[in-house]
């Protein structure tokens, strides 16, 4: 019987202090008469439980900045700031903004609601120059992204014949190769993660088992984090000797990356003699010679997985808005672009972003630091000394519930956008680039001709 895809999410709670964003001061002369205790909706203000005659101190990390409690103080005595410990918190594109909507999605596993209303920036790097097109705003029904009619965000990896052949019959000639069907578009890349206890691993493995996701392991680490390639979802990362390796593997595994692109074409047929059918991926680190190599990788990979730095970039080059576009249309023009998978990973910081990659040529979304920053990591990159956030000591189902939570969030605003478009299934955004607006697109249509086309090209 058809059943609907569906994330079981549970609030849970953090293992660590919340970093509120504002922090509320009330000063010496408050009078006590508790009206912001009446105006804050998010119970801020409270009296205090041994003296109700007087005000307990605000808990800050509740403010949403709504300003009620100002504007109604009798006495003017309460004050609002952006507090300092959160606008340390992050590095690079993990923004402050960004390291709290993440922990507050794995908290909930809600969509974010912002109180007073989105005050950011409108553009930036990377991600941040292009926006989705919701201009139709096409509702699939009016009864929003969870009714009656389906929006799939289901992915195929696999590779696809480049046509189909039939015989006089209409019976299919063209054999079919292995495909792995996920309903999410993300993955769970474990080998470039900060921490990797016990703990953690196995909350991840628990997380892909209840998303029905996958999760790149290397080869070497599968024992050690108490994983078992029999379970169908761990992907091998497999080195030189991957002929040899995936020999001893089990049937479950139907799905295997070689640790970089060296002697693809050797290293691939290693593979397909130790066991035909296996859906082999190379990953390939993104720089600036890789588009040159794409196509040759393409004809040999089925899954080429883009590896871009921690800000999402090519090392030292172009963010991957811009290079996943170029990749995109270089294997269109070469005929080859549906044959072959593309993962792209590094540097995916916001659940937008996985749309945004998408649109910009990728099949699926690789999920790192994300996963981190969702058990509490800040992104300060101190792991060495104290982690704040515990990590190393953190239980597998709080990971479990944790991740399971970010990853629902993320999905129920994939669907929004999908939704708003009037696209009813992931799979159609792909390489879709007339679905998003480029600043620098924006920018030439609105100023070139006032600036006789000097604006950034
Ligand atoms: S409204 Fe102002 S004076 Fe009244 S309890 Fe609150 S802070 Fe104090
Ligand atoms: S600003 Fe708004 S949310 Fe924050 S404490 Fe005051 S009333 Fe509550």
């Amino acid at each position: 019987m058809y059943e609907r895809y569906h994330i079981h999410q549970e609030v849970t709670a953090p293992r660590f202090r919340p970093v509120p964003k504002f922090i509320i001061q009330r000063a010496g002369n408050c009078i006590n008469c508790g009206k912001c205790e009446r105006n804050c909706v998010y119970g801020v203000h409270m009296r205090r439980d041994d003296d109700p005659r007087r005000m307990a101190d605000p808990l800050s990390q509740f403010c949403k900045d709504c300003f009620r409690c100002i504007a109604g103080c009798p006495q003017r005595a309460l004050t609002i700031s952006v507090g300092a410990e959160f606008t340390s918190l992050g590095s690079g594109g993990w923004t402050p903004q960004r390291v709290t909507t993440v922990w507050n999605e794995s908290e909930t596993g809600k969509v974010p609601v912002f109180g007073a209303g989105y005050r950011g920036m409108f553009s930036g790097p990377g991600y941040d120059a292009m926006w989705t097109d919701m201009s139709e705003i096409v509702r699939p029904t009016r009864d929003g992204i969870h009714g009656r009619e389906h929006i799939s965000t289901n992915v195929l990896i696999c590779r696809n014949p480049p046509f189909l052949e039939f015989g006089p019959k209409g019976e299919l000639l063209t054999p079919m190769a292995e495909s792995i069907d996920l309903p999410v578009p993300f993955v769970f890349d474990l080998a470039a993660l900060k921490e990797s206890t016990k703990g953690i691993m196995q909350g991840l493995d628990q997380a892909a088992k209840e998303l029905h996701t996958l999760l790149m392991v290397p080869v070497d680490k599968v024992e050690a984090y108490g994983m078992d390639l029999s379970s169908g979802r761990v992907v091998p990362i497999v080195g030189d000797d991957a002929g040899n390796e995936v020999s001893k593997m089990p049937e479950q595994v139907r799905f295997i990356e070689l640790s970089d692109a060296n002697r693809l074409k050797e290293r691939v047929k290693a593979v397909r003699a130790a066991r035909g059918g296996m859906i082999v991926g190379t990953r390939v680190k993104a720089d600036a010679e890789l588009e040159s190599r794409l196509v040759d990788i393409a004809c040999e990979a089925d899954v080429i997985h883009v590896l871009f730095d921690e800000e999402g970039r090519e090392s030292g080059g172009r963010y991957a808005r811009d290079a996943l576009r170029s990749y995109h249309k270089v294997l269109v023009k070469a005929g080859i672009r549906d044959e072959v998978t593309i993962i792209a990973g590094g540097g995916i910081a916001a659940a937008e972003q996985v749309p945004k990659s998408i649109i910009c040529g990728t099949d699926v979304v690789s999920l790192d630091d994300a996963l981190m920053v969702s058990l509490g990591c800040r992104m300060c990159h101190s792991c060495k000394g104290e982690c704040p956030a515990d990590l190393a000591n953190a239980p597998s189902e709080y990971v479990k519930g944790r991740v399971v939570n970010m990853a629902n969030a993320w999905r129920d605003q994939l669907l929004e956008v999908l939704g708003a478009m009037g696209i009813k299934e992931v799979r159609r955004l792909r390489g879709e680039t007339g679905r998003a607006i480029f600043q620098e697109d924006a920018e030439r249509d609105s100023f070139a001709g006032i600036f006789r086309g000097d604006v950034i090209g």
